[in-house]
């Protein structure tokens, strides 16, 4: 069985390796002139490859009924369990599983090495432009330099997440129009896990603060989600894990009317904050706005929060100045910024979109194009921070892999 493998990322090198376990004769076609490029940057340079805590949840979708099919064939034990026969030991830190190494550059050699030995043939600079069923088990797959026959054919292409411009394959090159020219639909793809843009005054006046936050999002009002974590307030907008995990609803309805609603304070519940403030107030009585909260939250976020409660830092805790004390009490609490819509491919770590779940069948097969399989981030699945879509491409990739070996 002649088995190519379109891309060599983290799916496509998983898709390579159990293939061949399997006995096939494996080709790996890879554009870029190392495999795994992408892989070397997970988890900056550490790779968080999965997950104690797998459950669907953590993963969107389309049809995400249908994600748990793959999961039950190979889950977070089974990653731990391959990499180990592959030679790589997993560690847990806190449920986030990282190489005992922590280097994700060890990952991908691990996964090199393996298919060497496996005999794999891998090329790469090498681009895939067309591929065509010519025969009932046959494929003819165009590169820019030649055409080969392969019976079976994986497609791995990954997403455009996290590629700058020039090394996006725009058109029909991608994994997307590829899929497309073999009878797949395609979910409009977007940028997930990426920051948030806002045009409001947090960007201008506090900008660089690193601060722990609840942040809430809503789409016209309505609650859509909530996270906790370190918000990251930068010049375009907000990040942080906390926005990156909201960051794909307004991916995929960047019309949106998207506001994030942030609690400066969280964790302390809502009675002790209001006495600790009417404590304070009395205690800061003749004394200045800034000196009240001098000692609470972030410097800057004071004078961001003084600005929006309309008080100027030497106003004092007064009579005339209640109301407004009594808002800027409020705003730590919960303080509105206006999104504007995701940051683009190149800041984004996954995209969500792509071919849907229902096109394959639960051993990754093309349910359109016979002979065909798809795996890893092409497919429409994009997971939390957390090892989630790493997880993915090794359940993907695995499945795919084993079931295009297969008569
Ligand atoms: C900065 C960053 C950090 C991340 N950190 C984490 C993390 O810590 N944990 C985690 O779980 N996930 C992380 N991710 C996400 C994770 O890297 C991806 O979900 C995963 O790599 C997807 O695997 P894949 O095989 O589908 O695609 P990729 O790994 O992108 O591989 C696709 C390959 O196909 C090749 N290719 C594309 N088109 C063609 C063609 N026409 N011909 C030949 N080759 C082609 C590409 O060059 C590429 O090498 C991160 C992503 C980024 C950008």
């Amino acid at each position: 069985m002649e088995v190519l493998v379109i891309g060599g990322g983290a799916s496509g090198m998983m898709a390579a390796i159990s293939a061949a376990s399997m006995g096939a004769y494996v080709t790996v076609y890879e554009k870029e002139e190392v495999p795994g490029r992408k892989l070397l940057r997970t988890g900056n340079g550490r790779c968080n490859l999965g997950n104690k805590e797998l459950r669907t949840d953590y993963y969107h979708s389309y049809d995400n009924e249908l994600i748990d099919n793959f999961f039950a064939k190979f889950d977070e034990d089974d990653t731990i369990r391959t990499f180990r026969s592959l030679g790589l030991i997993i560690k847990d830190i806190g449920g986030y599983f990282y190489p005992f190494c922590e280097q994700a550059a060890v990952v991908r050699d691990v996964l090199k090495d393996n298919m060497l030995s496996y005999d794999i043939k891998l090329h790469t600079d090498t681009v895939v432009t067309k591929i065509e069923k010519i025969r009932a088990d046959k494929f003819l797959v165009t590169t820019k330099d030649n055409s080969k026959e392969f019976d079976r054919v994986i497609l791995a292409c990954g997403s455009y997440a996290g590629l700058d411009k020039k090394d996006r394959i725009s058109g029909e090159y991608d994994g997307y129009s590829l899929a497309y020219s073999l009878g797949h639909t395609i979910i409009p793809v977007k940028p997930a896990l990426t920051g948030l843009k806002t045009s409001d005054d947090i960007v201008k006046i506090a900008s660089g603060v690193r601060c722990e936050a609840l942040i809430t999002l809503t789409k016209d009002g309505s609650y859509v989600g909530s996270e906790y974590g370190e918000l990251q307030i930068a010049d375009y907008g907000l990040s942080g894990i906390p926005v990156l995990q909201l960051s794909h609803y307004v991916g995929v309805d960047p019309e949106g009317n998207y506001e994030l609603k942030i609690d400066f304070m969280p964790g302390m519940n809502e009675d002790d904050y209001i006495s600790l403030m009417q404590g304070r107030m009395l205690q800061y009585q003749g004394m200045s706005v800034s000196q009240f909260l001098l000692g609470t939250i972030n410097m800057k976020l004071i004078e961001l929060l003084l600005k929006y409660a309309e008080l100027d830092p030497e106003d004092k805790i007064c009579d005339e100045t209640e109301d407004k004390v009594i808002t800027l009490v409020g705003l730590i609490r919960c303080f509105t910024v206006k999104i504007k819509g995701t940051r683009d491919y190149t800041h984004a770590q996954v995209c969500s979109g792509g071919v849907p779940l229902r096109e394959i069948d639960d051993n990754c097969a093309s349910v359109k194009t016979p002979g065909l399989y798809i795996c890893g981030e092409m497919l429409d699945v994009d997971g939390a921070c957390g090892g989630y879509n790493l997880q993915w491409a090794w359940t993907s990739g695995y499945i795919a892999g084993r079931a295009a070996a297969s008569r």
